[in-house]
């Protein structure tokens, strides 16, 4: 299994997940040129993506996804309540998630098999939801989008070979930073953003034997720094002892490696 972002951050949000020959997206929440364009740059073809899965309504997530299930002809996974949305009910299929459960999806050709679980988080968006993906042995998790650390919602995410983390703010930045006082308590409240400490105890309490890459994601462009949630992430890992583990920033605005799980 495999998981490329295509961009990361308050203006949009789009994960390529493959396994065998199973295309998936996590969120369709940049604008359709842009996906094209990035679909493009990571060899994602016409068609080719067979599932949508969608973390929650906010539009930096949900925005098209409605439009590019019915381009790529990919059943679209999300909540209930979000269904009639207009940037979802474009979708040819639409599929319920089933919160905290299980559920299987196959490729077209029914090669590829891979599980999934939507795992409920903190957020200003019910239901927002995280997602575990297990092929085979391997198991990825996306993460963001989360106000607080929790230790049950790390408990349903364990055992990530790869974790996509969200690592959206640094406080001090955030405090001198344009975005009015009301949109700073919704963003550092415990239903909005994890600041870079908040991420770096979310990481202690995921954190398993397996996992080997910790990719930084939805990392504010105005109230924080690659530089600064990097620096966090490492010194967490190198006090847990836990040097091994990769750690990657994902960008706004570039598509990234095709990491490994
Ligand atoms: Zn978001
Ligand atoms: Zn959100």
């Amino acid at each position: 299994m495999h998981l490329q972002s295509l961009g990361s951050g308050s203006e949009g949000n789009a994960t390529i997940v493959r396994a065998d020959d199973l295309t998936l997206l996590i969120d369709a929440g940049l604008g359709v040129r842009v996906l094209s364009e990035r679909f493009e740059v990571a060899h994602v073809a016409p068609r080719q993506v067979d599932h949508l899965l969608v973390t929650h309504g906010h539009l930096d997530h949900s925005r098209n996804a409605g439009s590019i299930a019915k381009r790529q002809r990919a059943t679209l996974h999300c909540s209930e309540k979000i269904m009639r949305h207009r940037s979802i009910c474009r979708a040819p299929e639409l599929v319920a998630l089933r919160m905290g459960q299980e559920s299987e999806i196959e490729s077209q050709q029914g090669r590829g098999i891979l599980r999934y679980k939507p795992v409920l988080l903190p957020h200003d968006c019910d239901p927002t939801v995280a997602f575990r993906l297990q092929q085979g042995e391997r198991t990825a998790v996306v993460l963001t989008d989360i106000g607080r650390p929790d230790r049950e919602v790390a408990k349903q995410l364990g055992g990530a070979h790869l974790l996509v983390l969200e690592f959206n703010y640094d406080p001090e930045m955030m405090r001198r930073g344009p975005y009015p006082p009301v949109l700073q308590q919704r963003i550092t409240g415990g239903r909005g953003h994890l600041s870079n400490d908040e991420a770096a105890q979310m990481l202690e309490l995921l954190i398993g034997p397996e996992l080997h890459t910790v990719a930084l994601a939805h990392i504010s462009q105005k109230n924080n720094s690659t530089d600064l949630a990097l620096e966090t992430a490492r010194a967490t890992l190198q006090r847990l002892g836990r040097d091994d583990v990769r750690v990657l920033a994902l960008s706004q605005h570039e598509v990234s490696d095709n990491l490994e799980v």
